[in-house]
């Protein structure tokens, strides 16, 4: 039976204290004070974190016969940002108060302090909005000025002279550089439509306010597939990405009461989308975006011939036309997938703080413990068995004297299988395999145990 769960997290704060305590993401700079909107993860969140991307790449592209992967650059062309838009219009709105100067994300705001959802108004019914519902400055109860547009792009320059002619931007998404290697992809790996191109990577926002831990961040990771399709399969080529996204959700232990979809409405839709919908996960502050499942028709495609001149059609053998292919996009955050998957496995019990993380993701998968450390018979059999499945799991191997910790400090990253090596153990060639679940211990021996481990954990 698996042990009564007491408690899942209840803030914010508990998990980023959680998350630190483990091992899993540090504030970055710390000593220098932080810098807002910046983490780092540490030796449990990057094989966390990795999991997620493997487990991603597998199910995305080492699973399928029609997509394949690329790995693009960070600093980018400023050309390919006016192409696709974002110069002028991946903005956020912003208001400052006018008397202590804090800046504020003004939809945000409305959303926090008149709980109502203003994506996509105008920023002259933003600003009246505020003024009627008299909503003044968090700090200091100031005044806000008329909201305005901020870009979120980082600018930055390339080459030793810092003028107007060296601007380039740190990609605020993936996708981007995908549409630009279309040709060079589909010629190189001899695709036909429909088909995807996938890429993981890094990406940057100047976020007006990041907030809600790894939620809104800086910087942080992208898991982005684009799928190119024949013009008119945009409606079977969405409704089918949006039953796969949420089935690897669902494949990697998420609880399907925590997932929604949430259609975007017409004023929210970004200025590339014909249709769009988000993966909620239900967060302990609310419902957020973890993934957008999106519509790019032939936006895209059509601006970069536009904006280079050059041709980026595709000849369809089959009717024997040139196309503009339409594109499906599906977008992951990295960080708020990693979010979603801890806080789903979190679990405070009776007497411990269990992850119960799916095996695939699971930082560590087998611990082994010696049950002394003085015992040299028994130091040498456990570090043997460490040595035989390290070739095959991540292990993890520790010599504490004080099993019962071991035990807690492992439940606490999500460890699937704990064996500990105990004074019977040297003779009769047998262990202990704790179930991180359960916490039932079976004796097994050792010359199985790779084999029985290989079982439960494939
Ligand atoms: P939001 O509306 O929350 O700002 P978005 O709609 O702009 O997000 P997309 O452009 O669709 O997000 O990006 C795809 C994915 O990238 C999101 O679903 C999210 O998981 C992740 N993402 C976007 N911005 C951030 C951020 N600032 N910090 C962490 N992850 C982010």
């Amino acid at each position: 039976m698996v042990p009564q769960i007491v408690q899942s997290i209840k803030s914010i704060d508990e998990l980023a204290s959680f998350c630190k305590r483990a091992g899993f993401v540090f504030p970055s700079f710390e000593i220098y004070g932080g810098l807002s909107g910046f983490f780092d993860y540490g030796p449990r969140g990057v094989e966390l974190k990795n999991n997620i991307k493997a487990a991603w790449w597998k199910a995305m592209v080492h699973d399928r016969e029609d997509v394949v992967g690329i790995d693009a650059v960070t600093v980018n062309h400023p050309k390919m940002w006016e192409a696709s838009g974002h110069v002028s219009s991946f903005t956020d709105p912003l208001v400052d108060c006018k008397n202590c100067k804090a800046r504020f994300r003004a939809d945000q705001l409305v959303k926090d302090v008149l709980d109502s959802d203003v994506s996509g108004m105008p920023l002259d019914e933003i600003t009246a909005l505020l003024k009627a519902k008299n909503v003044r400055c968090q700090k200091c109860k100031g005044e806000f000025t008329d909201a305005r547009k901020y870009n979120l792009m980082f600018k930055t320059h390339v080459g030793p002279i810092e003028s107007d002619e060296n601007v380039a931007y740190l990609r605020p998404e993936t996708a981007q550089l995908i549409y630009l290697n279309f040709k060079l992809v589909q010629d190189s790996a001899r695709l036909k439509l429909p088909f995807g191109i996938a890429q993981i990577g890094r990406a940057y926002r100047n976020e007006i306010a990041p907030r809600d831990f790894l939620f809104r961040v800086r910087e942080f990771e992208q898991m982005e597939m684009q799928y190119f399709i024949r013009p008119g399969d945009n409606k079977k080529f969405f409704e089918q990405w949006k039953k796969e996204r949420l089935k690897w959700y669902l494949s990697l232990g998420i609880k399907k009461q925590n997932l929604r979809f949430r259609p975007h409405k017409k004023e929210e839709l970004a200025h590339y989308a014909k249709q769009a919908i988000d993966i909620e996960y239900k967060f302990p502050w609310g419902w957020g975006e973890i993934e957008g499942i999106h519509d790019r028709g032939n936006w895209d495609l059509t601006q970069h011939s536009k904006f280079s001149g050059k041709d980026l059609s595709y000849f369809d053998e089959e009717t024997k036309s040139r196309v503009i292919p339409n594109v499906i996009e599906v977008s992951a955050g990295v960080d708020r997938t990693f979010l979603a998957f801890v806080i789903d496995a979190y679990a405070t019990e009776k007497e411990r703080i269990v992850l119960r993380l799916h095996q695939k993701l699971a930082p560590v998968k087998v611990a082994v413990f010696p049950l002394s450390k003085k015992e040299k018979k028994i130091t040498k059999l456990a570090r043997e068995i460490f040595k035989t499945l390290k070739e095959k799991f991540v292990c993890y191997y520790e010599e504490s004297g004080n099993i019962g910790k071991s035990y807690r400090r492992m439940d606490e990253i999500g460890t699937p299988f704990c064996i500990t090596v105990d004074f019977d153990s040297p003779k009769k060639k047998d262990v202990t395999v704790r179930d991180r679940n359960t916490m039932k211990q079976k004796r097994v021996k050792v010359t199985e145990l790779t084999k029985y481990l290989e079982k439960l954990l494939q």
